[in-house]
């Protein structure tokens, strides 16, 4: 890998890429092909032996999508980064990486909808058994694992309740034990939590999210150890297929640039917002990584750098009041997905959280009046100004 960037603000726009090795190009080059001509017999034989540097064929390697990988293991902290088609082709590609029949995962209780579905189709194809746990003490981590367990798997901030998970306190436990921690850093990003400096093995993101943050691309990534991301690359990754195209890596270069700006930004107008939904009368309880009523906040300041984009709060009222709230909306969009320029609002225990069994679902602090909010880059008072006439109508 080159020289890393010092400054955050610097790699996000550098890293990685090197205008003279590409005609001056300054962006990066699509490479919209999907093979790699050989100058001769031999050398392909080299390329298939691993002998010689160089490209095969596009699900085996892209330089579009390695400019994103070496880019974002660079804001990891990490030591090498791969490129997915969806933040699920990531999750399920180092998970089945990291599985056999009958091995056991201790998972924080809380996690994306889709992770929970992928966890049960594991257990009942391959006896992959998940317990969940809340992990807030090194005892109930330590009490979850068992002899089977091979890997921790964490999301902090728990979507979207917003309760936090000391990573640095599970990678020191997940060590005693020489387990891989691996963390969906979605909500987050390298801009503001970075758990490969807290201990942790391997990050995954849906860069779908803020790391693409316009709304146009579904991706993902993970970056950890060279060792671990080139046994995915060759075996989960290349044999499942779920690769990214070189169009959407560009996006993503695109997008990342301007990560620290858009997120200071996403901050900012979520802080204003928290501030004014808890002194609403419609409003009984806000749920921010960042606010002083979160029981977890000792957390959020020891490992995030600021509280982030989203936003939960429960309405006084039921189902049906809290779809009220949405549909009186005039221009915030009901949408799941987040990390957007546009603020999105949805209901999770009918939308991004229905998968999940509603006992489990309520156990993890999902009601029915519960309403998540990715807040956007559009002004706050037009947020606020839509959100309370909505709350108001209730
Ligand atoms: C969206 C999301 C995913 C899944 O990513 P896709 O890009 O939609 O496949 C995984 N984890 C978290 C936390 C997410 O928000």
């Amino acid at each position: 890998m080159k020289k890393k960037q010092d400054h955050f603000e610097t790699a996000v726009i550098h890293q990685g890429y090197d205008s003279k090795n590409m005609l001056g190009s300054l962006t990066p080059p699509i490479f919209q092909t999907s093979t790699y001509t050989f100058e001769n017999a031999e050398q392909g034989e080299r390329r298939f032996a691993g002998e010689e540097e160089g490209y095969i064929y596009s699900r085996l390697g892209n330089p579009t999508v390695r400019v994103l990988e070496d880019r974002m293991a660079a804001l990891e902290n990490g030591e090498k980064g791969l490129a997915f088609g969806s933040g699920m082709a990531a999750v399920s590609a180092v998970l089945i990486a990291l599985t056999k029949a009958n091995d056991h995962i201790v998972c924080s209780s809380g996690l994306y909808g889709c992770t929970f579905g992928l966890l049960t189709m594991m257990e009942e194809k391959y006896n992959i058994i998940t317990n969940y746990t809340d992990m807030k003490t090194k005892a109930e981590l330590r009490a979850a694992i068992k002899p089977e367990t091979v890997v921790i798997y964490v999301e902090t901030p728990i979507n979207p309740t917003m309760r936090l998970i000391d990573l640095q306190m599970v990678a020191e436990v997940a060590r005693e034990y020489h387990i891989p921690v691996v963390v969906d850093n979605t909500f987050s990003t390298p801009y503001l939590q970075r758990p490969l400096d807290l201990g942790c093995d391997v990050v995954i993101h849906s860069a779908t999210k803020y790391i693409g943050g316009h709304g146009d691309v579904i991706a993902g990534l993970a970056v950890g150890k060279e060792s671990f991301i080139d046994l995915v690359a060759r075996t989960t990754q290349k044999d499942i297929g779920g690769v990214l195209s070189p169009f959407d890596a560009w996006l993503l270069i695109r997008g990342l640039k301007t990560l620290p700006v858009r997120l200071d930004r996403h901050c900012d107008n979520a802080e204003k917002i928290v501030e004014k939904l808890k002194d609403h009368q419609k409003v009984a309880y806000v749920y921010y990584p960042d606010d002083e009523k979160n029981p977890d906040i000792s957390i959020t300041e020891k490992q995030m750098k600021r509280g982030g984009g989203v936003i939960s709060f429960e309405i006084k009222g039921d189902k049906k009041v809290a779809q009220q709230v949405l549909n009186h909306l005039t221009f915030l969009k009901i949408a799941v997905s987040l990390g957007d320029a546009e603020s999105l609002i949805e209901h999770p225990a009918t939308m991004t959280h229905a998968v999940i069994p509603a006992e489990t679902r309520q156990g993890m602090g999902i009601t029915d009046q519960l309403i998540r909010l990715s807040v956007g880059l559009e002004a706050w008072q037009d947020i606020w100004s839509d959100l309370d006439q909505a709350l108001n109508k209730i």
